[in-house]
């Protein structure tokens, strides 16, 4: 039996942060066709890849999950436990925005629903930056989320944004040290990345935002490398932070290039080397929600890229014997960015920082 990872797409939002690219729409009438969609397509793609999987994690992405009642996900989960081999351990994560999910009643539906892990929306504690994020809940909502959470939940992942324009190192770790009372299991740290297209693009583009420079997010970086290091936590992807035992099964089963299937439009899954994928349109999906699409065999740069951001490094057993030369022969050069050990290669915490730099020569 095989593990998979199973990903629900959820792609409804009350309103498009700033910065944010994901697929989602902010139309929420169709979110009962659309949770009647997902249902057939798992229906669907049960008939191929269920007999001989078990799934190890569930994870309702979005979006906002958390627009969907009980209901709409009681009925998705239903499905999923009908027609798949569930681990007995399985983890199964919802994210949840604060500013749906501060209240008891709603946190224990979701533990109730059987979701063991929750990945909050925080982003940050301090409201001028909520504010310039376009983010709907407030600082003060965050809180009383976290609080409430930790009521229902022992398994708490939380998403930090840094490197925020006008955020001092200073702001970073007051917002940190605010967070850290809640003791999250996980963080996941993202520096705020300016993407085509959106908002936020354009309000730099017009001079109005002015992005942080290089070193700062380099100097931001590094705090919470060592600062989270020293609070107890392991950095064991570039983003990505954890107390012992409690790394993301799931996105370490993309890191780690295991098999997942994923459901809802602009969803991708990575089965037996091949990629597939549901086109990012909400109206094609609803019309057609079963087959996927298939798009190109897993490419052996994508397994560079995804495995050298994680502590556990890349395998070279799993590639190619030329890719597995250049990468050795590169590392052997440049041991100040990529160590050697036995078959795998990691990068260095430099290495980590010039990661976008050194992938054009490793691939
Ligand atoms: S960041 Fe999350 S809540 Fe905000 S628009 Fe993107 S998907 Fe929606």
């Amino acid at each position: 039996m095989k593990a998979l990872a199973l990903y629900i797409h959820i792609p409804f939002c009350r309103r498009k942060c700033g910065y944010c690219d994901f697929y989602s729409v902010c139309s929420e009438k169709q979110i009962p066709a659309y949770c009647e969609a997902v249902c057939q397509s798992l229906e669907y793609q049960s008939g191929t890849w269920a007999a001989k999987h078990e799934i190890r994690s569930i994870y309702f992405g979005g979006g906002t999950p958390n627009l969907l009642s009980a209901k709409q996900l009681s009925d998705i989960l239903g499905t999923i436990r009908s027609r798949f081999i569930l681990a007995k351990d399985i983890e199964s994560t919802i994210e949840i925005n604060p500013e749906f999910s501060h209240s008891r009643a709603a946190l224990q539906e979701l533990r109730d629903l059987g979701f063991n892990r929750l990945s909050i929306g925080i982003q940050s504690l301090k409201n001028s930056d909520l504010r310039l994020l376009g983010r709907l809940h407030s600082s003060r909502t965050a809180i009383s989320c976290l609080k409430q959470a930790r009521k229902y939940f022992d398994n708490i992942s939380t998403d930090l944004i840094y490197a925020i324009p006008g955020q001092s190192l200073a702001s970073l770790k007051s917002n940190v040290n605010r967070l850290l009372r809640f003791t999250p299991e996980h963080i996941s740290a993202y520096n705020l990345s300016c993407e085509e297209g959106t908002p936020l693009a354009g309000s730099v583009a017009a001079g109005r935002v002015r992005l942080a420079d290089e070193e700062t997010e380099r100097e931001q970086f590094l705090f919470l490398h060592e600062y989270l290091q020293h609070k107890g936590y392991e950095h064991y992807e570039i983003s990505n932070y954890a107390r012992p035992g409690f790394h993301s099964r799931h996105n370490s089963a993309y890191w780690q290039n295991q098999h997942y299937l994923g459901i809802g439009p602009s969803a991708h899954s990575m089965l037996y080397n091949t990629r597939y994928h549901y086109s990012a349109d909400l109206k094609a999906y609803l019309e057609k929600p079963g087959p996927f699409h298939q798009s190109e065999p897993a490419l052996e740069s994508e397994k560079i890229i995804t495995a050298l951001r994680t502590s556990i490094g890349l395998d070279l057993k799993q590639l190619k014997a030329e890719t597995s030369f250049n990468v050795l022969e590169y590392a052997k050069n440049h041991p100040d960015w990529l160590l050697q050990k036995d078959s795998r290669i990691y990068c260095t915490l430099e290495g980590w920082l010039m990661l976008d730099s050194i992938l054009p020569d490793l691939i």
